[in-house]
């Protein structure tokens, strides 16, 4: 390919341009694939601009939650699933930092379960602020940064949904593997680019969220790659209620409206977002989402068993 674009993981220029993408805001983007460490990244790279609208307060959502209040309380359920598993797998006053903590319940959550010294990062906008204001965590508002914590500081490192965010995913990984302890925990779930999603909806794929999302893997890659620097993998987990299932819906929305994320944004009480869509419209996506959803809970079933789901999760122990 002819370009000037290098891969964001690490820096080859032998990439090839898989297929390109439209955002919300009718910006066109290219996922490239590097031939080397075989990371899948957004083209060209976002301007500051840009990723200041794409993380505006319509990210975060507009009132005190990101989403409406049922939406909030089935996430939380999940947050609260995922606090409880990581509890078992780590000593009762275990330090633990979750990088991109949002708006720090899966913390709160998890200082209910022990007496666990809690750390988060988060970048500067609403969900921050919403962590601010919880007195169990010690926040850091922005990124995580060398010599942020001591070295060998944390028994745990956990990234949500945040990996795909990552403007250095190569040195972050870097960064965890000095502050994490041996043996330490680093858990973290992203979506799967070599997933039955990926493929058949290509650019309309809701996980591929351009342009906040910036790198993505074929999670055996993304293994090898995390292994070979000094992890090793504990285990992977593909069912996710909370991610996948939706993003069968939302993906196939996608496809039948020119414009990308209509109901999400709309059920994130994004009012503003492509006002074309009347609310005869919006009705019936919503009655999409209701009757589809448990079918596609089916499929995420089906999809988990052959490792093909939307989304991943993984967890590693430090050497
Ligand atoms: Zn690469």
């Amino acid at each position: 390919m002819d370009t000037q674009f290098s891969c964001r993981f690490c820096k080859n220029t032998d990439i090839v341009n898989s297929y390109s993408a439209i955002d919300i805001r009718d910006n066109q983007w290219y996922i490239c694939k590097c031939n080397s460490c075989k990371a899948f990244f957004l083209a060209p790279d976002p301007t500051e601009k840009e990723l200041k609208l794409a993380y505006d307060s319509n990210y975060y959502g507009e009132e005190e939650s990101k989403f409406t209040f049922s939406v909030e309380r089935f996430i939380d359920f999940y947050r609260y699933k995922r606090a409880k598993k990581i509890s078992t797998q780590i000593s009762k006053k275990a330090r633990v930092l979750d990088l991109g903590c949002g708006n720090g319940r899966f913390l709160k959550h998890l200082s209910s379960l022990g007496d666990f010294e809690l750390s988060g990062i988060e970048l500067e906008g609403g969900s921050a602020e919403r962590a601010a204001k919880l007195k169990e965590i010690n926040l850091k508002i922005g990124t995580l940064n060398e010599n942020d914590y001591a070295p060998e500081y944390f028994d745990a490192v956990t990234l949500f949904h945040v990996f795909e965010h990552l403007d250095k995913p190569e040195e972050t990984i870097k960064i965890i593997n000095t502050i994490l302890k041996k043996d330490g925990l680093l858990v973290m779930s992203l979506p799967n680019i070599a997933g039955w999603q990926s493929k058949i909806f290509k650019g309309k794929w809701y996980h591929l969220d351009p342009p906040r999302h910036l790198i993505f893997f074929n999670p055996d890659d993304l293994v090898k790659i995390i292994n070979s620097k000094g992890f090793r993998l504990i285990s992977k987990s593909w069912l996710s209620f909370e991610q996948n299932p939706y993003g069968w819906v939302q993906s196939c929305l996608n496809c039948f409206c020119r414009r990308r994320e209509v109901l999400y944004e709309r059920l994130k009480g994004n009012k503003n977002y492509a006002p074309e869509y009347g609310s005869f419209s919006i009705f019936m996506q919503k009655l999409f989402f209701i009757f589809s959803f448990p079918f596609f809970v089916l499929v995420d079933l089906v999809e988990s068993i052959f490792g093909k789901s939307a989304t991943v999760q993984l967890t590693f122990r430090k050497n």
